[in-house]
């Protein structure tokens, strides 16, 4: 054979292999392609991390091949995990850091805390019901995300002994933005959540705190949550 060939089998050789050891690896790059790079997302970070984590294990089994469709997934306990490209939107809306410390509220399935931990520091998540909480605390230790804490409560609160936090990111929709978790934003920092308690859905808002403590905020996308409950 001619250099080129075994070149070419060099090359086929490791893909393969990769797609042998994630069958769902190609469903992820389309996903990323034509559900999240098509509408607008930029940020090479939030869709490298789009194209690795594997969101087939984070939906009931019987779900698995419906994971990388373009619509929200039930994930029991009437929750559920939200579409793939409004946790693509959140993410990049956020702008991490690798050095950021981020809470967020509503952890669900794990999904949105798994892609955070691979783009910041410490990921600090609060899951109001408890079974949710516990399955996806242990999906994620079993994944390798040492740097993520689940904590069963009621996210209204906040997490202030871990205060202040760089990044909020709300994935339940509050009628309005909790003041706890205003609060335990750093100045300079910046929370992402949807708002408001319509039944046709919420303004997903970004809202910012500048250096000196002063808050602006701004709608950027009609949205639809399951509702943030207070309890
Ligand atoms: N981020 C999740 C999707 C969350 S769905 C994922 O990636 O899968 C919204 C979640 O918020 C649900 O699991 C719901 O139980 C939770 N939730 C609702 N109200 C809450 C509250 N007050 N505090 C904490 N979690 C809450």
């Amino acid at each position: 054979m001619t250099a080129a060939w075994w070149m070419l089998v060099a090359l086929a050789v490791p893909v393969a292999l990769l797609w042998a050891a994630d069958p769902y690896q190609k469903q992820r790059d389309q996903m990323v392609r034509e559900q999240m790079e098509a509408r607008g997302v930029r940020s090479r970070q939030v869709l490298g991390v789009m194209r690795a984590v594997p969101r087939h294990l984070f939906v009931p089994p019987d779900l698995a091949p419906q994971a990388y469709r373009d619509h929200p997934l039930p994930i029991g306990h009437g929750q559920t995990i939200s579409q793939p490209y409004i946790v693509a939107f959140m993410t990049e809306l956020l702008e991490l850091t690798p050095s950021h410390r981020v809470l967020e509220i509503g952890t669900g399935s794990g999904y949105q805390a798994a892609v955070l931990a691979l783009l910041a520091e410490q990921v600090y998540s609060i899951e109001i019901v408890a079974p949710l909480g516990e399955q996806a605390a242990k999906l994620l230790r079993s994944l390798g995300h040492a740097n993520v804490e689940v904590r069963i409560g009621n996210g209204y609160a906040g997490w202030p002994e871990k205060a202040p936090f760089d990044r909020i990111i709300v994935t339940a929709a509050p009628p309005e933005i909790p003041k706890a978790l205003v609060e335990q934003l750093r100045n300079g920092g910046r929370l992402v959540a949807p708002v408001g308690e319509g039944p046709y859905g919420q303004d997903l808002v970004v809202l910012e705190k500048s250096a000196s403590g002063r808050i602006s905020q701004k709608k950027v996308l009609p949205v639809a949550f399951v509702p943030m409950v207070n309890r």
